[in-house]
Protein backbone atom coordinates (compact mmCIF):
# COMPACT_ATOMS: atom_id res chain seq x y z
CA UNK A 1 0.00 0.00 0.00
CA UNK A 2 1.53 3.18 -1.16
CA UNK A 3 1.47 6.48 1.83
CA UNK A 4 -1.37 8.07 -0.05
CA UNK A 5 -3.49 5.48 0.46
CA UNK A 6 -2.30 4.76 4.28
CA UNK A 7 -3.08 8.55 4.93
CA UNK A 8 -6.25 8.03 2.69
CA UNK A 9 -7.61 5.29 4.71
CA UNK A 10 -6.43 6.35 8.16
CA UNK A 11 -8.15 9.86 8.10
CA UNK A 12 -10.97 8.74 6.32
CA UNK A 13 -12.25 5.54 7.60
CA UNK A 14 -10.64 4.74 11.08
CA UNK A 15 -13.14 1.94 11.65
CA UNK A 16 -11.47 -0.43 9.29
CA UNK A 17 -8.11 1.59 8.22
CA UNK A 18 -6.85 -1.80 6.44
CA UNK A 19 -10.24 -3.30 4.80
CA UNK A 20 -8.68 -4.21 1.52
CA UNK A 21 -12.67 -3.72 0.13
CA UNK A 22 -12.10 -0.09 0.84
CA UNK A 23 -8.67 -0.14 -0.80
CA UNK A 24 -8.71 1.66 -4.42
CA UNK A 25 -6.59 0.50 -6.94
CA UNK A 26 -3.39 3.05 -7.86
CA UNK A 27 -4.40 6.17 -10.14
CA UNK A 28 -2.12 5.33 -12.83
CA UNK A 29 -3.21 1.82 -13.02
CA UNK A 30 -6.89 3.00 -13.54
CA UNK A 31 -5.64 5.66 -16.24
CA UNK A 32 -4.36 2.94 -18.22
CA UNK A 33 -8.10 1.58 -18.97
CA UNK A 34 -8.93 2.51 -22.92
CA UNK A 35 -11.62 4.32 -22.55
CA UNK A 36 -10.01 6.63 -19.80
CA UNK A 37 -6.83 6.67 -21.88
CA UNK A 38 -9.16 8.06 -24.86
CA UNK A 39 -10.82 10.48 -22.69
CA UNK A 40 -7.41 12.09 -21.53
CA UNK A 41 -6.82 13.00 -25.08
CA UNK A 42 -10.32 14.33 -25.53
CA UNK A 43 -10.89 16.14 -22.48
CA UNK A 44 -6.95 16.40 -21.21
CA UNK A 45 -5.53 14.40 -18.44
CA UNK A 46 -6.89 16.77 -15.59
CA UNK A 47 -10.64 16.38 -15.89
CA UNK A 48 -9.82 12.73 -16.13
CA UNK A 49 -7.52 12.30 -13.02
CA UNK A 50 -10.20 14.13 -11.34
CA UNK A 51 -12.95 11.76 -12.49
CA UNK A 52 -10.33 9.33 -11.33
CA UNK A 53 -9.97 10.78 -7.97
CA UNK A 54 -13.76 10.86 -7.05
CA UNK A 55 -14.59 7.26 -7.94
CA UNK A 56 -10.97 6.15 -5.90
CA UNK A 57 -12.92 8.39 -3.07
CA UNK A 58 -15.79 6.12 -3.43
CA UNK A 59 -13.99 2.79 -2.68
CA UNK A 60 -12.87 4.19 0.71
CA UNK A 61 -16.16 5.10 1.56
CA UNK A 62 -17.28 2.02 0.82
CA UNK A 63 -19.66 2.91 -1.29
CA UNK A 64 -18.60 0.80 -4.59
CA UNK A 65 -16.09 -2.24 -4.46
CA UNK A 66 -12.02 -1.19 -5.76
CA UNK A 67 -12.53 -3.25 -9.29
CA UNK A 68 -15.31 -0.81 -10.38
CA UNK A 69 -13.10 2.42 -10.23
CA UNK A 70 -12.81 2.76 -13.97
CA UNK A 71 -16.49 2.10 -14.81
CA UNK A 72 -17.80 4.44 -12.04
CA UNK A 73 -14.62 7.06 -13.37
CA UNK A 74 -15.71 6.47 -17.07
CA UNK A 75 -19.42 7.63 -16.09
CA UNK A 76 -18.23 10.82 -14.03
CA UNK A 77 -16.67 11.97 -16.86
CA UNK A 78 -17.81 15.53 -18.18
CA UNK A 79 -19.47 15.80 -21.29
CA UNK A 80 -16.54 18.46 -22.55
CA UNK A 81 -13.80 19.69 -21.01
CA UNK A 82 -15.92 23.16 -20.17
CA UNK A 83 -17.56 23.00 -16.75
CA UNK A 84 -20.56 24.52 -17.99
CA UNK A 85 -23.30 22.47 -18.23
CA UNK A 86 -26.68 21.69 -20.55
CA UNK A 87 -29.53 22.70 -18.29
CA UNK A 88 -33.44 21.91 -18.81
CA UNK A 89 -34.79 25.21 -18.28
CA UNK A 90 -38.31 24.12 -16.70
CA UNK A 91 -38.56 27.61 -15.26
CA UNK A 92 -41.20 28.78 -17.76
CA UNK A 93 -39.36 31.87 -18.01
CA UNK A 94 -37.97 31.76 -21.57
CA UNK A 95 -35.17 33.99 -21.34
CA UNK A 96 -33.48 33.53 -17.84
CA UNK A 97 -30.07 35.51 -17.82
CA UNK A 98 -28.77 32.93 -15.16
CA UNK A 99 -29.34 30.32 -17.61
CA UNK A 100 -27.46 32.18 -20.40
CA UNK A 101 -30.73 33.62 -21.92
CA UNK A 102 -31.52 32.64 -25.48
CA UNK A 103 -30.53 29.14 -26.14
CA UNK A 104 -28.88 29.03 -30.09
CA UNK A 105 -30.46 27.05 -32.47
CA UNK A 106 -28.88 24.19 -34.00
CA UNK A 107 -28.26 25.96 -37.07
CA UNK A 108 -26.41 28.49 -35.17
CA UNK A 109 -24.72 25.52 -33.11
CA UNK A 110 -23.42 23.98 -36.17
CA UNK A 111 -22.12 27.52 -37.45
CA UNK A 112 -20.17 28.38 -34.23
CA UNK A 113 -18.97 24.70 -34.25
CA UNK A 114 -17.40 25.72 -37.73
CA UNK A 115 -15.85 28.64 -36.96
CA UNK A 116 -13.89 27.75 -34.53
CA UNK A 117 -11.35 27.12 -36.16
CA UNK A 118 -9.76 29.44 -39.03
CA UNK A 119 -11.74 31.47 -40.62
CA UNK A 120 -12.41 34.06 -43.27
CA UNK A 121 -13.73 36.57 -40.73
CA UNK A 122 -11.87 39.53 -42.00
CA UNK A 123 -10.27 37.85 -45.58
CA UNK A 124 -12.21 38.11 -48.70
CA UNK A 125 -10.98 35.06 -50.00
CA UNK A 126 -11.92 35.82 -53.39
CA UNK A 127 -9.12 38.80 -54.21
CA UNK A 128 -7.25 37.92 -51.20
CA UNK A 129 -7.48 41.00 -49.38
CA UNK A 130 -8.66 42.22 -45.67
CA UNK A 131 -12.48 42.85 -46.05
CA UNK A 132 -14.23 44.45 -42.95
CA UNK A 133 -15.02 41.92 -39.83
CA UNK A 134 -18.24 40.48 -39.83
CA UNK A 135 -19.52 41.80 -43.01
CA UNK A 136 -21.75 38.65 -43.81
CA UNK A 137 -22.94 38.92 -40.19
CA UNK A 138 -24.22 42.51 -40.98
CA UNK A 139 -25.13 41.86 -44.26
CA UNK A 140 -27.71 39.16 -42.43
CA UNK A 141 -28.81 41.81 -40.16
CA UNK A 142 -29.66 44.62 -43.08
CA UNK A 143 -31.71 42.19 -45.11
CA UNK A 144 -34.05 41.48 -42.36
CA UNK A 145 -34.40 45.16 -41.64
CA UNK A 146 -34.17 47.13 -44.33
CA UNK A 147 -35.20 50.33 -42.88
CA UNK A 148 -31.87 50.36 -41.97
CA UNK A 149 -28.97 51.75 -43.54
CA UNK A 150 -25.84 50.83 -41.83
CA UNK A 151 -25.60 48.18 -38.94
CA UNK A 152 -22.35 47.62 -36.50
CA UNK A 153 -22.65 44.42 -33.60
CA UNK A 154 -20.76 45.15 -30.22
CA UNK A 155 -20.56 42.39 -27.15
CA UNK A 156 -24.06 42.98 -25.54
CA UNK A 157 -26.92 45.85 -25.07
CA UNK A 158 -24.89 47.53 -22.62
CA UNK A 159 -21.99 47.98 -24.98
CA UNK A 160 -23.87 49.25 -27.89
CA UNK A 161 -25.40 52.28 -25.36
CA UNK A 162 -22.04 52.84 -24.07
CA UNK A 163 -20.47 53.39 -27.69
CA UNK A 164 -23.26 55.62 -28.91
CA UNK A 165 -22.54 57.53 -25.60
CA UNK A 166 -19.36 58.12 -25.95
CA UNK A 167 -18.91 58.95 -29.96
CA UNK A 168 -21.86 61.37 -29.85
CA UNK A 169 -22.22 62.68 -26.93
CA UNK A 170 -19.32 62.58 -24.52
CA UNK A 171 -18.78 65.80 -22.81
CA UNK A 172 -22.33 66.61 -24.49
CA UNK A 173 -25.73 65.96 -22.81
CA UNK A 174 -28.13 63.20 -22.89
CA UNK A 175 -31.72 63.97 -22.63
CA UNK A 176 -33.57 61.30 -21.21
CA UNK A 177 -36.98 60.78 -19.47
CA UNK A 178 -37.14 60.36 -15.18
CA UNK A 179 -39.29 57.46 -16.39
CA UNK A 180 -36.54 55.49 -18.53
CA UNK A 181 -33.81 55.62 -16.05
CA UNK A 182 -33.71 51.73 -15.91
CA UNK A 183 -31.88 49.30 -13.53
CA UNK A 184 -31.10 46.64 -15.95
CA UNK A 185 -30.19 43.56 -13.33
CA UNK A 186 -27.08 42.66 -10.80
CA UNK A 187 -27.19 45.85 -10.01
CA UNK A 188 -26.27 47.86 -12.94
CA UNK A 189 -28.16 51.39 -13.96
CA UNK A 190 -28.33 52.46 -17.68
CA UNK A 191 -27.43 56.34 -15.92
CA UNK A 192 -24.30 55.02 -14.42
CA UNK A 193 -23.49 53.73 -17.45
CA UNK A 194 -23.90 56.43 -19.56
CA UNK A 195 -22.45 58.97 -17.00
CA UNK A 196 -19.12 56.67 -17.23
CA UNK A 197 -18.95 57.58 -20.66
CA UNK A 198 -18.26 61.07 -19.95
CA UNK A 199 -21.61 62.64 -21.52
CA UNK A 200 -24.01 64.64 -18.80
CA UNK A 201 -27.48 63.82 -18.48
CA UNK A 202 -29.88 65.70 -18.51
CA UNK A 203 -33.26 64.09 -16.71
CA UNK A 204 -36.29 65.14 -17.70
CA UNK A 205 -39.94 64.85 -16.67
CA UNK A 206 -40.73 62.47 -13.56
CA UNK A 207 -41.18 59.00 -13.05
CA UNK A 208 -44.30 58.89 -14.30
CA UNK A 209 -44.97 61.45 -16.77
CA UNK A 210 -42.79 63.10 -19.35
CA UNK A 211 -44.21 65.82 -21.84
CA UNK A 212 -43.07 66.22 -25.22
CA UNK A 213 -42.63 70.25 -23.71
CA UNK A 214 -40.27 68.68 -21.07
CA UNK A 215 -37.87 67.23 -23.68
CA UNK A 216 -38.51 70.25 -26.19
CA UNK A 217 -36.89 73.11 -23.16
CA UNK A 218 -34.09 70.82 -22.51
CA UNK A 219 -33.12 70.42 -25.91
CA UNK A 220 -29.92 73.02 -26.15
CA UNK A 221 -26.51 73.08 -28.87
CA UNK A 222 -24.88 71.31 -25.80
CA UNK A 223 -27.37 68.12 -26.68
CA UNK A 224 -25.69 64.78 -28.10
CA UNK A 225 -28.62 62.88 -28.46
CA UNK A 226 -32.07 62.46 -26.75
CA UNK A 227 -32.36 58.94 -25.80
CA UNK A 228 -35.46 56.74 -25.59
CA UNK A 229 -35.60 53.61 -23.66
CA UNK A 230 -37.76 50.48 -23.56
CA UNK A 231 -38.77 49.92 -19.94
CA UNK A 232 -38.33 46.11 -20.66
CA UNK A 233 -38.43 44.93 -17.26
CA UNK A 234 -40.98 46.84 -15.42
CA UNK A 235 -44.46 48.43 -15.94
CA UNK A 236 -45.99 51.68 -14.86
CA UNK A 237 -49.83 52.09 -15.22
CA UNK A 238 -52.36 54.61 -13.51
CA UNK A 239 -51.37 58.22 -14.35
CA UNK A 240 -48.86 58.15 -16.96
CA UNK A 241 -47.56 59.65 -19.81
CA UNK A 242 -44.76 58.96 -22.28
CA UNK A 243 -43.78 60.80 -25.68
CA UNK A 244 -43.04 58.07 -28.40
CA UNK A 245 -40.15 58.22 -30.84
CA UNK A 246 -42.13 59.84 -33.64
CA UNK A 247 -42.88 62.77 -31.53
CA UNK A 248 -38.98 62.90 -29.93
CA UNK A 249 -37.27 62.93 -33.67
CA UNK A 250 -39.23 66.31 -34.56
CA UNK A 251 -37.03 67.92 -31.73
CA UNK A 252 -34.14 68.31 -34.10
CA UNK A 253 -31.36 66.61 -32.62
CA UNK A 254 -30.66 63.03 -32.97
CA UNK A 255 -33.07 60.04 -30.99
CA UNK A 256 -31.19 57.16 -30.15
CA UNK A 257 -33.79 54.50 -29.22
CA UNK A 258 -33.38 51.18 -26.72
CA UNK A 259 -35.88 49.19 -27.67
CA UNK A 260 -33.42 45.95 -25.26
CA UNK A 261 -35.60 43.07 -26.87
CA UNK A 262 -33.73 42.63 -30.22
CA UNK A 263 -37.55 42.10 -32.07
CA UNK A 264 -36.66 42.95 -35.61
CA UNK A 265 -40.05 43.15 -36.83
CA UNK A 266 -43.45 43.37 -34.72
CA UNK A 267 -44.07 39.91 -32.95
CA UNK A 268 -47.67 39.83 -33.13
CA UNK A 269 -47.92 38.07 -29.84
CA UNK A 270 -46.27 40.80 -27.92
CA UNK A 271 -48.05 43.91 -28.98
CA UNK A 272 -47.00 46.12 -26.68
CA UNK A 273 -42.74 45.02 -27.42
CA UNK A 274 -41.22 47.63 -29.92
CA UNK A 275 -39.35 46.57 -32.67
CA UNK A 276 -36.37 47.98 -34.69
CA UNK A 277 -38.10 48.68 -37.79
CA UNK A 278 -40.68 50.39 -35.87
CA UNK A 279 -39.06 52.64 -34.25
CA UNK A 280 -36.28 53.21 -36.96
CA UNK A 281 -39.53 54.06 -39.09
CA UNK A 282 -41.00 56.16 -36.05
CA UNK A 283 -37.58 58.09 -36.81
CA UNK A 284 -34.90 57.16 -34.71
CA UNK A 285 -31.25 57.64 -36.00
CA UNK A 286 -29.97 54.74 -34.42
CA UNK A 287 -31.90 51.75 -32.61
CA UNK A 288 -29.85 49.88 -29.80
CA UNK A 289 -30.75 46.05 -28.92
CA UNK A 290 -29.32 42.73 -27.68
CA UNK A 291 -28.97 39.80 -29.45
CA UNK A 292 -29.87 37.01 -26.76
CA UNK A 293 -33.36 38.48 -25.91
CA UNK A 294 -36.37 38.09 -28.26
CA UNK A 295 -33.83 37.74 -31.05
CA UNK A 296 -32.83 34.38 -30.10
CA UNK A 297 -29.37 34.73 -31.13
CA UNK A 298 -26.50 34.85 -29.27
CA UNK A 299 -25.07 37.52 -26.71
CA UNK A 300 -24.22 40.54 -28.77
CA UNK A 301 -25.57 44.37 -28.95
CA UNK A 302 -27.10 45.25 -31.93
CA UNK A 303 -26.53 48.80 -33.22
CA UNK A 304 -29.12 49.89 -36.73
CA UNK A 305 -29.88 52.73 -38.19
CA UNK A 306 -28.17 56.29 -40.54
CA UNK A 307 -24.85 55.19 -42.34
CA UNK A 308 -22.93 58.29 -41.11
CA UNK A 309 -23.80 57.69 -37.39
CA UNK A 310 -22.95 54.05 -37.58
CA UNK A 311 -19.59 54.98 -39.32
CA UNK A 312 -18.79 56.91 -36.57
CA UNK A 313 -19.58 54.72 -34.28
CA UNK A 314 -17.57 51.86 -36.18
CA UNK A 315 -14.51 54.28 -36.41
CA UNK A 316 -14.40 55.47 -32.62
CA UNK A 317 -11.55 53.77 -30.68
CA UNK A 318 -13.87 52.43 -28.00
CA UNK A 319 -15.28 50.15 -30.80
CA UNK A 320 -12.14 48.05 -30.74
CA UNK A 321 -12.80 47.05 -27.03
CA UNK A 322 -16.06 45.94 -27.99
CA UNK A 323 -15.91 44.01 -30.62
CA UNK A 324 -17.12 40.56 -30.83
CA UNK A 325 -15.17 37.37 -31.83
CA UNK A 326 -15.83 35.05 -34.53
CA UNK A 327 -18.02 32.76 -32.34
CA UNK A 328 -20.60 35.38 -31.67
CA UNK A 329 -20.57 36.16 -35.31
CA UNK A 330 -21.31 32.99 -37.07
CA UNK A 331 -24.10 32.63 -34.29
CA UNK A 332 -26.00 36.08 -35.32
CA UNK A 333 -25.62 35.43 -39.00
CA UNK A 334 -26.85 31.79 -38.52
CA UNK A 335 -30.27 33.03 -36.15
CA UNK A 336 -31.59 35.60 -38.79
CA UNK A 337 -30.71 33.35 -42.21
CA UNK A 338 -31.50 30.08 -40.16
CA UNK A 339 -34.59 28.20 -39.09
CA UNK A 340 -37.24 29.47 -36.20
CA UNK A 341 -35.14 29.89 -33.16
CA UNK A 342 -35.72 28.04 -29.68
CA UNK A 343 -37.95 31.55 -28.25
CA UNK A 344 -39.41 31.61 -31.38
CA UNK A 345 -40.74 28.27 -31.32
CA UNK A 346 -41.22 28.72 -27.18
CA UNK A 347 -43.16 32.08 -27.70
CA UNK A 348 -45.26 30.51 -30.59
CA UNK A 349 -45.95 26.73 -28.58
CA UNK A 350 -49.69 25.64 -28.46
CA UNK A 351 -50.81 25.48 -25.02
CA UNK A 352 -53.27 22.63 -26.01
CA UNK A 353 -49.76 20.79 -26.84
CA UNK A 354 -48.12 21.79 -24.24
CA UNK A 355 -50.95 20.29 -21.69
CA UNK A 356 -50.99 16.79 -23.68
CA UNK A 357 -47.03 16.96 -23.27
CA UNK A 358 -47.29 17.53 -19.27
CA UNK A 359 -50.17 14.53 -19.15
CA UNK A 360 -47.91 12.33 -20.86
CA UNK A 361 -44.58 12.95 -18.65
CA UNK A 362 -46.79 13.08 -15.15
CA UNK A 363 -48.37 9.05 -16.37
CA UNK A 364 -45.09 7.89 -17.37
CA UNK A 365 -43.46 9.30 -14.09
CA UNK A 366 -46.90 8.07 -11.87
CA UNK A 367 -45.96 4.58 -13.76
CA UNK A 368 -42.91 4.72 -11.74
CA UNK A 369 -44.33 5.43 -8.42
CA UNK A 370 -43.74 9.11 -8.59
CA UNK A 371 -45.65 11.93 -7.08
CA UNK A 372 -46.04 13.60 -10.50
CA UNK A 373 -49.40 15.46 -11.79
CA UNK A 374 -50.11 18.03 -15.35
CA UNK A 375 -51.10 21.48 -14.07
CA UNK A 376 -51.87 24.85 -15.36
CA UNK A 377 -48.66 27.08 -15.56
CA UNK A 378 -48.09 30.65 -16.39
CA UNK A 379 -44.48 31.78 -18.59
CA UNK A 380 -43.04 34.97 -18.64
CA UNK A 381 -40.66 36.16 -21.18
CA UNK A 382 -38.15 36.73 -18.51
CA UNK A 383 -34.69 38.33 -19.52
CA UNK A 384 -35.96 41.84 -19.81
CA UNK A 385 -38.66 41.63 -22.45
CA UNK A 386 -42.58 42.16 -22.48
CA UNK A 387 -42.90 42.92 -18.55
CA UNK A 388 -46.54 41.49 -17.24
CA UNK A 389 -47.05 39.11 -20.28
CA UNK A 390 -48.27 35.68 -19.03
CA UNK A 391 -48.17 32.81 -21.39
CA UNK A 392 -50.72 30.36 -20.71
CA UNK A 393 -48.32 27.06 -20.71
CA UNK A 394 -48.73 23.54 -18.93
CA UNK A 395 -46.21 21.89 -16.03
CA UNK A 396 -45.50 18.62 -14.83
CA UNK A 397 -45.79 19.07 -10.75
CA UNK A 398 -43.71 17.45 -8.18
CA UNK A 399 -42.90 17.71 -4.66
CA UNK A 400 -41.03 20.84 -3.62
CA UNK A 401 -38.22 18.61 -1.79
CA UNK A 402 -37.41 17.82 -5.32
CA UNK A 403 -35.82 20.96 -6.85
CA UNK A 404 -32.81 20.14 -4.81
CA UNK A 405 -31.65 16.15 -6.86
CA UNK A 406 -33.36 17.63 -9.80
CA UNK A 407 -30.90 20.62 -10.21
CA UNK A 408 -27.69 18.05 -9.53
CA UNK A 409 -29.34 15.15 -11.84
CA UNK A 410 -27.86 14.94 -15.28
CA UNK A 411 -29.16 16.61 -16.73
CA UNK A 412 -29.52 19.52 -14.34
CA UNK A 413 -33.52 20.40 -14.37
CA UNK A 414 -34.20 23.71 -12.93
CA UNK A 415 -38.12 24.02 -12.24
CA UNK A 416 -39.63 27.15 -9.94
CA UNK A 417 -41.11 26.56 -6.71
CA UNK A 418 -44.91 27.73 -6.53
CA UNK A 419 -47.53 27.01 -3.91
CA UNK A 420 -45.22 24.31 -2.07
CA UNK A 421 -44.67 22.46 -5.58
CA UNK A 422 -41.83 22.43 -7.66
CA UNK A 423 -43.41 23.29 -11.50
CA UNK A 424 -41.45 21.88 -14.14
CA UNK A 425 -42.77 24.74 -17.28
CA UNK A 426 -42.44 22.94 -20.48
CA UNK A 427 -42.91 25.94 -22.80
CA UNK A 428 -38.90 26.72 -22.73
CA UNK A 429 -38.51 23.24 -22.53
CA UNK A 430 -38.07 21.84 -26.19
CA UNK A 431 -40.61 19.01 -27.14
CA UNK A 432 -37.08 16.90 -28.28
CA UNK A 433 -36.24 17.18 -24.36
CA UNK A 434 -38.84 15.41 -22.87
CA UNK A 435 -37.61 12.15 -22.69
CA UNK A 436 -34.52 13.43 -20.75
CA UNK A 437 -36.39 15.36 -18.65
CA UNK A 438 -38.45 12.51 -17.13
CA UNK A 439 -34.99 10.42 -17.28
CA UNK A 440 -33.41 12.93 -15.14
CA UNK A 441 -36.91 12.91 -12.85
CA UNK A 442 -36.54 9.55 -12.52
CA UNK A 443 -32.63 9.18 -12.10
CA UNK A 444 -33.10 12.05 -9.20
CA UNK A 445 -35.71 10.47 -6.92
CA UNK A 446 -35.65 6.82 -7.60
CA UNK A 447 -38.39 5.13 -7.19
CA UNK A 448 -39.16 7.82 -4.48
CA UNK A 449 -40.97 5.42 -2.29
CA UNK A 450 -44.10 7.42 -1.28
CA UNK A 451 -42.86 9.89 -3.86
CA UNK A 452 -39.92 10.56 -1.22
CA UNK A 453 -36.85 12.58 -2.53
CA UNK A 454 -33.76 10.63 -2.09
CA UNK A 455 -30.21 12.18 -0.63
CA UNK A 456 -30.42 16.22 0.79
CA UNK A 457 -33.74 17.19 0.05
CA UNK A 458 -33.86 20.78 -0.26
CA UNK A 459 -36.74 22.81 -1.59
CA UNK A 460 -34.73 26.03 -2.56
CA UNK A 461 -36.57 27.97 -5.01
CA UNK A 462 -34.87 27.41 -8.10
CA UNK A 463 -37.40 29.99 -9.36
CA UNK A 464 -38.18 33.00 -11.23
CA UNK A 465 -34.41 35.18 -11.64
CA UNK A 466 -34.51 38.72 -10.43
CA UNK A 467 -36.26 40.30 -13.20
CA UNK A 468 -33.35 41.66 -15.43
CA UNK A 469 -33.60 43.95 -18.81
C1 LIG B 1 -31.44 44.06 -21.73
C2 LIG B 1 -31.44 45.52 -21.89
C3 LIG B 1 -30.25 46.24 -21.90
C4 LIG B 1 -28.90 45.58 -21.65
O1 LIG B 1 -28.58 44.70 -22.65
P1 LIG B 1 -27.45 43.57 -22.39
O2 LIG B 1 -27.41 42.84 -23.67
O3 LIG B 1 -27.90 42.78 -21.22
O4 LIG B 1 -26.19 44.31 -22.11
C5 LIG B 1 -30.30 47.60 -22.10
N1 LIG B 1 -31.48 48.22 -22.30
C6 LIG B 1 -32.66 47.56 -22.30
C7 LIG B 1 -33.92 48.32 -22.55
C8 LIG B 1 -32.67 46.19 -22.09
O5 LIG B 1 -33.84 45.53 -22.09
Amino acid sequence: MDSEHTSAVAADVPAAPRDVRRRPPRTDAVLADPRLAAAADRLGRGLVKAAVAGAQERVRAGEIPPHEVAEHAVAALPATASRLRPVINATGVLLHTNLGRAPLSAAACEAVLAAGGTTDVELDLATGLRSRRGRSAVEALLERVPLAEAAHVVNNGAAALALAATALARGKEIVVSRGEMVEIGDGFRLPDLLVSTGARLREVGTTNRTSLADYASAVTPETGFVLKVHPSNFRVTGFTHAVGVADLSRLGVPVVADIGSGLLAPEPVLPDEPDAAGWLRAGACLVTASGDKLLGGPQCGLLLGRADLVRRLARHPLARALRVDKLTLAALEATLRGPATPVHTALHADPGRLRERAEELAARLRRHGLDCRAVRSEAVIGGGGAPGVALPSAAVSVPSSWAGPLRRATPPVVGRVEGGRCLLDLRAVPETADAALADAVRRACPAAAGGRAHGNPDGRPAGRPEREG
